[in-house]
This record gives C-alpha cells, structure tokens and sequence, in this order.
C-alpha cells in the first residue's frame, strides 16, 4: 500500500522481556499493511515455535560474518553470544516504497542507524517495573537461568542510553501500549519537518495568487 506520505524508519528498542515482540505481532494484526517489520539475521538458535524468515533469518557464524563484508546488513551488533543484523534491502526497498519500517533491535544497533538515517525515530519500550522484568523473561520460559542473568545485566547497560530515544513507552496494559506506540507513529507524520514538500506546494500554490513573488 503506497499511501502518498513520506514512510518513516523507527526503531524499538526495549529491554529483553519488556514485551517487543507481543507489541510489534499485535501492531501487525491491528493495523495490517500498514507497517513493514524488518526481518533480522541473527546467529542464535530458534526459540520453540520460531520460524526461520519469520521472526529471524537464523544462520551460521560463518554465513553472517559473509553478509557483514558484502554489506548486505545497515547495522549489526553482538547481543550475548551471538550476532544480530538488519538486512539492507528490504528497509531500504519498503522506504522506498512509502513504508513506514520497524526495527526491533537493541541500543547499539539503533544508534548506528540514527547516524545514517538522521530521521529515524527512535522509541523504547520498558516494563512497568524492573521486577516485573524479570518475572516476564523467566514466564517466557525461553532462557535457561544463565542466560536470563546474561540478559537482565545487559537491560543494566541498556537502561543507561535511554535518554538517546525520542519516545519512551510503558508495556503495562498491552492494548493501551499498543494503541501508543500507533499514536506516536501517526502523530510524527505530521511533524513539520517531515512534511517540507508539501509546505512548498502549498507555497507555489499561493504565489500563483498574486502578481509578483513575494
Ligand atoms: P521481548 O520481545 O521484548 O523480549 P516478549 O514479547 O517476548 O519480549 O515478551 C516477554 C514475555 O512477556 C512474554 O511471555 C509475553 O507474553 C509477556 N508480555 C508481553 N507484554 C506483556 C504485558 N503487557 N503484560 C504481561 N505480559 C506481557
Ligand atoms: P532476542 O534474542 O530476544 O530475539 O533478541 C535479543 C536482542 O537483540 C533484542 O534486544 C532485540 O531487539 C535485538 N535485535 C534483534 N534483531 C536485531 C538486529 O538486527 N540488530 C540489532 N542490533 N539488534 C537486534
């Protein structure tokens, strides 16, 4: 669906468990061809249920370190053991085409894309509190124990760049978390900056009113 606007690139960040995933399949139900979520690479194992080019491109060490030196990835960063990565052409393809694009990637990765997509949108996802954290990573049952601490003092690190996004949510009541990443997403659309073709024609347009240009 090409919808006439200017798509926009956001990325969501969040601490592991904060709930990424569960917003971004519920966004995709509610609002269907409205947005294009980025598919990753990454080189750790499928999670129960996970489907390979569904929620990751799961490959080998090897294979990703190949799409790093072709450049096949806009960014890639490391994430407890294992490589993580956005693959350059369909972000670029989806933008292209007037898409507004997701990345659910964590912090590192999300800056090196603000730097080449100056107009990204930058949104964190937290939980209601640090405790209901912990208890959403250990409910997923998808960690073993080690694993899970690996996380939690990674969302230590993580909660030091917050500051960096644009937007900060609360994954409480899903629903309503849902409903205010869409309206913050809507919202930007109409940011005067982001709008600067239109301004203009508008502009033309009034000039072609008087005799002389202003
Ligand atoms: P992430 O993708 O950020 O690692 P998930 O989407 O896998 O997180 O969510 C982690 C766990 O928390 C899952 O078991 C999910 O069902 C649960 N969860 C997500 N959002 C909520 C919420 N608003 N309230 C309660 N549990 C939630
Ligand atoms: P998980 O293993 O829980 O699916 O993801 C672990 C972390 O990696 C999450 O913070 C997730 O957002 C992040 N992630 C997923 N894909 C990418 C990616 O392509 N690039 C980067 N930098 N991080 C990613």
């Amino acid at each position: 669906m090409n919808t006439g606007r200017k798509g926009i690139l956001i990325v969501v960040s969040g601490f592991s468990g904060s709930g990424k995933g569960t917003i971004m399949k519920r966004l995709l139900e509610e609002y269907p061809n409205r947005y294009a979520l980025s598919i990753s690479a990454t080189t750790r194992a499928p999670r129960k249920g996970e489907e390979h080019g569904r929620e990751y491109f799961f490959v080998s060490t090897e294979e990703f370190e190949t799409m790093i030196e072709r450049e096949d990835l806009i960014e890639y960063a490391r994430y407890v053991n294992n490589y993580y990565g956005t693959p350059r052409s369909y972000v670029e393809q989806m933008l292209a085409e007037g898409r507004d694009v997701i990345l659910e990637i964590e912090i590192q990765g999300a800056l090196k894309v603000k730097k080449q997509y100056p107009d990204t949108l930058l949104l964190f996802v937290a939980p209601p509190s640090a405790q209901e954290l912990k208890e959403r990573l250990v409910g997923r049952g998808t960690e073993d124990e080690a694993t899970i601490a690996s996380r939690l003092s990674r969302a230590v690190e993580e909660s030091r760049g917050i500051e960096n996004y644009d937007y900060f949510v609360i994954n409480d009541d899903l629903d309503i978390c849902v409903a205010q990443v869409h309206g913050i997403i809507e919202g930007e659309h109409y940011r005067v900056s982001r709008n600067t073709r239109r301004i203009n024609e508008m502009r033309q347009e009034l000039y072609g009113f008087v005799k002389e240009r202003p």
